[in-house]
C-alpha cells in the first residue's frame, strides 16, 4: 500500500537476454543447494542475550549435492547433463527437438540444456532417419542412443555437452509439433502480446526457464531461513475476505447474499495481525495479493508478497531479520551483498533524491542552494523564496554539454512543467569556465564564482535549477535526475549497473500525508496499522500531520522491494487513528479492534514483493518475466481471454445485472 509514487520507477538498462550457451551455463549452476546444517541454528536462545540478537552469518556454504532429476521418469539423463565420462553408455533422452540439419544430426533440448543428437545413415536404422529427419522442430521425442565422442576438431566449447554426441539407435516422436507462432529462441525478437497468447512457448525458452527457477530456488532459501534457522511458521491466510479501509483499489467477488461481496485482500495485513494475538508469534507466508490497479512495468493486478509478522519486535529486529534472509537466500551467481543495508530517513531521500525510494547507485544528488541565492538581490528569486517551505535547489549533470542535445534540455524541462508544473532554469559551465543562463546577468564575477562552488560545477557540467515549494522542488529534480540518467545511458555511459545491488532502508517516514485529491484531509502513508514514532506519539492526538511512523521500505537500485511497520496494538489508539484522524468507519474493522482488546501482544511486520525483487536480480524490464503466466498492461490473461462473460442465468444466484456501456450493448445487437 505505500508505493505512492510509481511513475519514479527508474527505467534500467535494457535488457540483454543471455546467450543460449550463457544461459544454459547459468541453469546448470541453478541446481539446488544442500540444506545447511541446522545444529545451533535451532539451538533454544539463551538468557541475558543482547537485543537484536543479530541473525546468524549465513550457513557456511553447503557442500551441493544435485537433485535427482532422473527419479520416477524414464530417461536415464536429461539434455544437459552427458559429458566425455558417460561415453559408451547407453541412454535414453526426452526432449524438443531445437535444430534438425539435412537429416544428419538434431539438437534435444530440455530445461537442463542441449545435447547433439546423430541421425543414422544406415539402412538397418532407416526408419530412426525417417522419423527424426521428418519430425518438426519443437516436436517432443523420446531418443535412445550411444554416447560417443565427437570425432576431434568437432568439440563445442560453448555447450556443456559439446565433448559428446548421442548416436541414435532407437526414437520415437511423442508428439508433433504444427507450425510455430514464433521460434523459441531468446535472440529472437516477438511481440508481448505474442508471447503471453503462447505464454506455454514462451516459457520454454531458456531466459525465462532460468527465471522461474532462480526463483524457485530463492523461495527455498528464504523458507529454510526463515522456517527452519529462525522458527517461522508458514500459514496460509483467506483471499476471500472483505473491504479493508485505505489503499488501493480491491477486486469484488459477489456472493450467493443478495447485495454482498467478499474483497480479495489487498495483503494479508488484517490476518497476520490476528495471528500475532493469536500467539503464532512469528508468521509467514509465499502470499498472493490483489490490487485492482491495472499493470505496470513492476506490477500487476495479482502478485506475490513474501509476508512476514513478529510479536515483540522493534524496526531494528525486522530490519536484521530482512537482511540476514536476504543475504542467505541471494544466489551465488549474483556475487555478495553486505549487511547491515544504509538507511536514510524519508526527509533525507526527498531532500537530497527528490523520491522515497533514491537509486543510490550514482550521484547528481539534490544541491539546496536556498541560503546563497538568498542572498542576491534578484527579484524573481526573492519572491519564490517567499513563500513558507520554499527553496531554490538544483541537479548538476557532470559533462551535460557534451552528452545532452538542446532539444534534450527542453524535454527535461518540458517534463518537469507538465509533470510536477515546476518551471526549471539551466545553468551551463563553458570551457572558459564562466557561466551561460538567464541567471548570470545579475551576478557579478565574484558571485558567479561562488555559485560554481556552491554548485561545485566542472567545465561543460549542466545544472537544472528550480525554486518554489520543498516538496515539489525535489520531486521535479529527483524525477529530472533520473530522466538525465537515461538520457546519459542512452549516449553510452553506465551510470546504474545492473549488476550491482545497492539496497536502503528508508525510515521515519511521516504517519500520514495530505490525499491528493483533496490535500486538507489525511491518509496513511503506508496502512492505517501503522504505530506512531515513539517520540511522536503524544502529536497524534494535537497534530498528527507532523507525527512520523514507525514505517520503513526496503529500497533495491532505485525500486521499492518492501515494506512494513511497527503496528499498533492499542484498540484505544487504533479507534482513534481509523475515526478521529482518518474519518474512516471503525465498524469495518470492528473484529480486529475487539482483537486488540484482548491481550495483543506489540508486533510489526514486513513484506517484501518477491516479482520486483526477483526481476531486479535478473535484470529483466518487467516483472512479467518473471511469472510463469502474468496479464497484460490491461489486467487482461492473452492466453485464456480472461476476464470473460458470463451469460444472465450465471450471473442470476449473485443477484447480479449488467447495465452495458451503450456502445457495448449496440455493439451486442448488431
Ligand atoms: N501489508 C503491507 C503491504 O502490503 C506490508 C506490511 O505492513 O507488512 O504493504
Amino acid at each position: 500500500m505505500t508505493d505512492t509514487n510509481p511513475g519514479a520507477v527508474p527505467r534500467r538498462a535494457p535488457f540483454e537476454p543471455p546467450s543460449r550457451a550463457g544461459c544454459e551455463m547459468a541453469l546448470l549452476r541453478l541446481l539446488p543447494r544442500a540444506l545447511p546444517p541446522l545444529a545451533g541454528a535451532l539451538a533454544r536462545p539463551c538468557c541475558g542475550r543482547p537485543l537484536h540478537r543479530a541473525a546468524p552469518a549465513p550457513a557456511p556454504a553447503p557442500a551441493p549435492a544435485a537433485p535427482d532429476f532422473n527419479s520416477f521418469v524414464t530417461r536415464t539423463n536429461t539434455c544437459g547433463e552427458l559429458r566425455s565420462a558417460h561415453v559408451g553408455q547407453e541412454v535414453t533422452l526426452y526432449g524438443w527437438i531445437q535444430y534438425q540439419r539435412q537429416g544428419l544430426f538434431l539438437v534435444l533440448r530440455d530445461f537442463q540444456g542441449l545435447t547433439q543428437i546423430i541421425i543414422p545413415q544406415d539402412e538397418a536404422h532407416s526408419h530412426v532417419k525417417k522419423l527424426l529427419s521428418n519430425a518438426p522442430v519443437e516436436s517432443v521425442v523420446r531418443v535412445t542412443g550411444i554416447v560417443s565422442p565427437r570425432p576431434p576438431g568437432q568439440e563445442n566449447p560453448k555447450m556443456p555437452t559439446g565433448d559428446i554426441e548421442v548416436k541414435a539407435e532407437t526414437a520415437e516422436i511423442l508428439n508433433s509439433c504444427k507450425k510455430l507462432p514464433f521460434e523459441i529462441k531468446d535472440f529472437i525478437k516477438k511481440s508481448e502480446a505474442l508471447r503471453m497468447q503462447y505464454r506455454y512457448l514462451d516459457l520454454r525458452g531458456f531466459q525465462l526457464q532460468y527465471n522461474l527457477r532462480l526463483r524457485s530456488q530463492i523461495v527455498m532459501r528464504m523458507r529454510e531461513y526463515l522456517c527452519n534457522l529462525h522458527g517461522f511458521v508458514d500459514v496460509e491466510t483467506p483471499t476471500l475476505f472483505k473491504r479493508t479501509p485505505g489503499g488501493a483499489k480491491e477486486f469484488l467477488v459477489p456472493s450467493r447474499e443478495a447485495g454482498k461481496f467478499y474483497s480479495l485482500p489487498q495483503s494479508p495485513q488484517q490476518f497476520k495481525q490476528l495471528l500475532m494475538v493469536g500467539g503464532l508469534d512469528r508468521y509467514f507466508q509465499v502470499a498472493r495479493c490483489y490490487r485492482d490497479e491495472g499493470s505496470r512495468p513492476d506490477r500487476q493486478p495479482e502478485f506475490t508478497q513474501i509476508d512476514i509478522e513478529m510479536s515483540f519486535v522493534d524496526q531494528a529486529g525486522i530490519q536484521r531479520l530482512i537482511e540476514g534472509l536476504l543475504q542467505y537466500s541471494w544466489p551465488e551467481e549474483r556475487g555478495c551483498i553486505t549487511t547491515p543495508f544504509p538507511s536514510m530517513t524519508y526527509e533525507e531521500a526527498l531532500a537530497d533524491y527528490g523520491t522515497d525510494k533514491p537509486d543510490t547507485r550514482f550521484g547528481m544528488k539534490i544541491v539546496d542552494i536556498s541560503d546563497f541565492v538568498r542572498k542576491l538581490d534578484i527579484q524573481f528569486v526573492q519572491n519564490a523564496l517567499s513563500f513558507p517551505r520554499s527553496s531554490v535547489k538544483a541537479i548538476c549533470i557532470p559533462q551535460g554539454v557534451r552528452y545532452f542535445k538542446n532539444k534534450d534540455l527542453e524535454s527535461l524541462k518540458e517534463s518537469a512543467k507538465s509533470q510536477f508544473n515546476q518551471e526549471i532554469m539551466e545553468i551551463i559551465c563553458r570551457p572558459d569556465g564562466s557561466l551561460k543562463s538567464v541567471l548570470t546577468k545579475f551576478l557579478g564575477e565574484k558571485q558567479q564564482s561562488e555559485l560554481i562552488q556552491v554548485l561545485n560545477m566542472q567545465v561543460d557540467d549542466v545544472v537544472l535549477l528550480a525554486a518554489g515549494e520543498h516538496k515539489q522542488v525535489c520531486s521535479a529534480l529527483g524525477s529530472l535526475r533520473l530522466e538525465s540518467a537515461d538520457l546519459l545511458e542512452a549516449a553510452g555511459l553506465v551510470l546504474r549497473d545492473p549488476t550491482t545491488f545497492h539496497f536502503l532502508w528508508v525510515v521515519d517516514f511521516p504517519l500520514f500525508l495530505p490525499k491528493e485529491e483533496n490535500p486538507t484531509e489525511l491518509e496513511s502513508a503506508h496502512h492505517p496499522f501503522t504505530a506512531p514514532h515513539p517520540s511522536d506519539t503524544s502529536l497524534l492526538y494535537c497534530d498528527p500531520t507532523k507525527v512520523r511512523s514507525q514505517h520503513y521500505d526496503l529500497v533495491l537500485n532505485g525500486s521499492e522491494v518492501g515494506g512494513g511497520s511497527i503496528r499498533i496494538h492499542s484498540a484505544e489508539q487504533q479507534r482513534f487513528v481509523l475515526e478521529k484522524v482518518l474519518k474512516e468507519d471503525s465498524e469495518v474493522l470492528s473484529h480486529l479492534l475487539e482483537a486488540l482488546e484482548f491481550g495483543a501482544p506489540p508486533h510489526g511486520g514486513i513484506a517484501l514483493g518477491l516479482d520486483r525483487l526477483i526481476s531486479l536480480i535478473v535484470n529483466a524490464p518487467s516483472i512479467r518475466d518473471v511469472i510463469a503466466f502474468p496479464k497484460s498492461f490491461r489486467g487482461r490473461d492473452l492466453m485464456g481471454s480472461a476476464p470473460d462473460y458470463v451469460s444472465p442465468e450465471e450471473l442470476e444466484p449473485y443477484h447480479i445485472q449488467v447495465s452495458w456501456p451503450l456502445a457495448e450493448k449496440e455493439a451486442k445487437q448488431n
